[in-house]
This record gives structure tokens, sequence and C-alpha cells, in this order.
């Protein structure tokens, strides 16, 4: 029954005065019997072993076709030499400041969302020209999601010079010119997306993967002369603390508080990024200096920990925030009545099963020290690929607990599934033409 709903439900949505059998019936032929499935599950997926796999999803769903364009697509790998040096730069307003969030799993990954009513993080472009001009234009913070792979040596979206990191943030602005992200994302200036590479904290030897990564290895030895932020442990009681929660079932409740004050914990956060604001923001950019100061991002961590544990399980309604990620609530070509919107798309969106985030969520917690970056115009990296996105892309990556990465490697797909060999990373992409990459050092 569900079933058959979503499938009248997105026949009606993507064409308009034509009904879902009409739809069906003018689909291209593609992929064999399981098109009719994949059309009417309307998911997409990582795993190359089926038919939804990331190069068919242009052809999973009508309003998914710009996924096969070949004009501006993410990820891409981001080749140093070849990137224009610019003075490019960024202006992120209140960038530690904690606003109200929740959390939810939507299927594809972990998000930790900025609840709707706050607009008081928000980020200008500098030195850019987006859509043959330049930006002058204020993107709105709205959510954190992060990608990884199955094995560690590759999880990021994108690559720099050839290397892939173990996971890869997405700190996701839209233009304030438009309504919502909703309205946004399909635009040209639609979107602002900050990725950051994000590495596992070597704790201890407790690093059993197969895989060497030299370049993190150094990072570690760098952060580990200095004596500072290389591990929890120079704050025990947040370590036991860990251990604690990971414990086992008992006495889940009151772990789980334990865990909520250790994160919302005045002291865990509010230093951790003070060198990172606004002025210091020129003066910290090691330009020259080659190697990446590795920060270790407690408070990410700490969430990480502590939230994806609770959105583990992926629930059908949790993929309905207007159209996110999916298409439920969402429309190519005719605009749907504003009963619908109001009635079907916003009901569905506030029956999911978000957990609210106790101290909420700021920039702060995932930015880098470093602020070298690369710039270039993209896609969304999930269908409906929109090429709506600039792209702003560190170049040095920042650490999480190992803990933290294993909490989201627990975080299911929709199918219900743990993750598998393919991750939740989308591919790079192979444009026609390479695509305009400018960096900042
Ligand atoms: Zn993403």
């Amino acid at each position: 029954m569900a079933a058959l709903y979503w499938l009248v439900f997105l026949g009606s949505l993507c064409i308009g005065t034509v009904d879902g059998a009409g739809y069906l019936g003018r689909m291209p032929h593609h992929g064999g019997s399981c098109y009719y499935e994949d059309i009417k599950n309307a998911h997409f997926s990582y795993d190359e072993e089926t038919c939804r796999r990331p190069d068919k999803w242009c052809c999973l769903h009508k309003c998914w076709a710009t996924c096969g364009s070949t004009r501006r697509q993410s990820p891409i790998n981001l080749d140093t030499s070849e990137a224009r040096r610019t003075n490019a730069n960024l202006k992120l307003y209140n960038i530690d400041k904690r606003v109200p969030a929740t959390t939810h799993n939507s299927g594809h990954a972990p998000h930790f969302d900025v609840a709707e009513d706050n607009k008081d993080i928000t980020l200008k472009l500098k030195n850019i020209i987006i859509n043959k001009r330049w930006s002058k234009d204020t993107y709105i913070f709205h959510d954190i999601h992060i990608h990884l792979g199955k094995k560690e040596n590759k999880g990021s979206e994108h690559s720099i010079d050839g290397k892939f990191y173990p996971m890869e943030a997405h700190m996701v602005f839209y233009n304030s010119k438009y309504e919502d992200i909703s309205e946004a994302k399909s635009k040209d200036n639609g979107l602002a997306v900050i990725g950051v590479m994000i590495q596992v904290n070597k704790k201890h030897g407790d690093d059993n993967d197969d895989e060497d990564d030299d370049d993190d290895d150094d990072d570690d030895d760098d952060d580990a002369k200095k004596g500072n932020e290389n591990e929890y442990d120079d704050e025990d009681e947040k370590d036991d603390e860990h251990d604690e929660y990971e414990g086992g079932e008992d006495n889940e409740r009151s772990k789980r508080e334990i865990r909520a004050k250790s994160c919302c914990r005045s002291n865990y956060w509010n230093y951790e990024y003070r060198e990172h604001d606004e002025e210091s923001f020129s003066k910290k950019c090691y330009e020259g200096r080659g190697k990446c100061k590795v920060r270790f991002a407690k408070t990410l961590s700490c969430l990480m920990e502590k939230y994806y544990e609770k959105i583990k399980e992926y629930h059908e309604q949790d993929n309905t925030t207007n159209g996110n990620h999916g298409p439920r609530c969402e429309y190519c070509g005719k605009k749907p009545s504003d009963y619908f919107i109001k009635e079907v798309c916003q009901k569905k969106a506030g029956n999911h099963s978000n957990t609210v985030i106790e101290c909420g969520i700021t920039p702060a917690d995932v930015l880098p020290y470093d602020q070298r970056f690369y710039t270039y115009p993209g896609s969304l990296t999930t269908p409906p690929c929109y090429e709506s996105v600039q792209w702003i892309v560190y170049k040095c990556p920042i650490k999480v607990s190992r803990k933290a990465f294993k909490a989201l490697q627990r975080v299911e797909d929709t199918e219900n599934n743990p993750l598998k060999e393919h991750g939740v990373r989308r591919p790079l992409q192979f444009n026609r033409y390479k695509v305009s990459v400018s960096k900042n050092f």
C-alpha cells in the first residue's frame, strides 16, 4: 500500500497532469526488469551491484536526469598544480555560535540539521565568480552531513591530488535569496557547500587497518610533537565517559545523560575553535608552510559518538524533509499546488523521527584550523545532482575519534543494511571539460 502511494505520489509530482501510470508508460527502457522496482522505491543506492548504482541515478527518476550531465558534476579530484591561484576568500558570520539542531538518518548519510527558523550563521564568498558575476550573496547554514567509505583509505567524495580520506563532512549553505533550500538547490547560485576531509584518530596503536596513509601519519606525528590536540587524553575524564558509554546496555539512559553532558559541556567547545574566528582568518592561513596542522575535532567526535547511535536505524519517514535528499517532497517541472506542499510535504516532514541535539551545532565543530581551500562550480553529489553548488573544499583535514568513525559506520541505509563495500560516497565524476578549480593559496 505504501509503495503504491509513493508510486502515484511520484508520478503526480513530476508529471503534473499526467498520472503515475502514464509516467511509467513513457519511461525509457533502462536496466531491464528491475527498473520498475527502482522507480517504485524511488531510492538511489551507492551499491555497484544494483540497478540503482550511481551511474544509473540519472535514469531512476525524471527529476534526476541531471545526474547524467557531464558539465559540472561533483565530486572531482582537486589537483593543486592545476588549480588557479586567486584571492578567493570566505567570510563566515557567527562561526562558532551554537544553534538549535536535530539529527536524522536520511538513509544515505546521517545529518545534523539546523532548526528551520535559525538564520544566524551565514557565509559570504569573496572574490568568487558564480554564474558570470562576482558573488555578493549571503548563504544560510542548513546542515552538516558526513560521507564515508567501507575502508578508511577511500571514504571522502572529493580527492585532493589523488588522495582520498576516510570521511568527508559537508556543510551545506543555501542562498538567502530563496525561501528555503528546496527552492535554492536547483538554482545556479543556490548553494555553497564547504567540504572538510576527516581522518580517524590513531590512538595507542588501535589502528588495525591494512592500508597505510603516509601523509596522515606525518600529520599525526606533527601533532604529537606539539603535545596537543592529538587525543582526548588531556581530559581523562572524557575518555572514561566514552568508555562507559560504549560499555553495554545496562543503565543506558544514565550513560547517555553523561554523554549529553560531555558534548555540551562549555569548556569542551567554547575554546575549541576560538582561534579560528573571523579576525584570525587570514593570519591562520598556513600559506607556504605546506604541511597541514590537523585539528582533533572533539565536539564533532562527541556528537557522532552520541547521536549516530540514536539514529542508527533508518525509518522510512526520515527521508521526507522537504526533499533534501530524495524526491518525495520534491517536484520538477510544474510546481504542485500550495495545498499539496502544505498538506503532504510538510505533514510528511513533520513525521520524521528527528532527534534533538542538546547543545546544537555550529560550523566550528567541523572547520579545520588551516584556511587553505579549493573552490569550483559543481553539483550536489546525491540525486537530483543539480549543478547548483559552489564547492569550497578545505585542503587540510580534521580528525575524529575512532569511536566516532565506528559509530558512523554502523548507521544503516535505506534498506536497513549497515555500511557495505561501496560506502556512502559518489564516485569521482569526469566532466566533458575540466571544471575550473581555484585555490586561495
Ligand atoms: Zn554531501
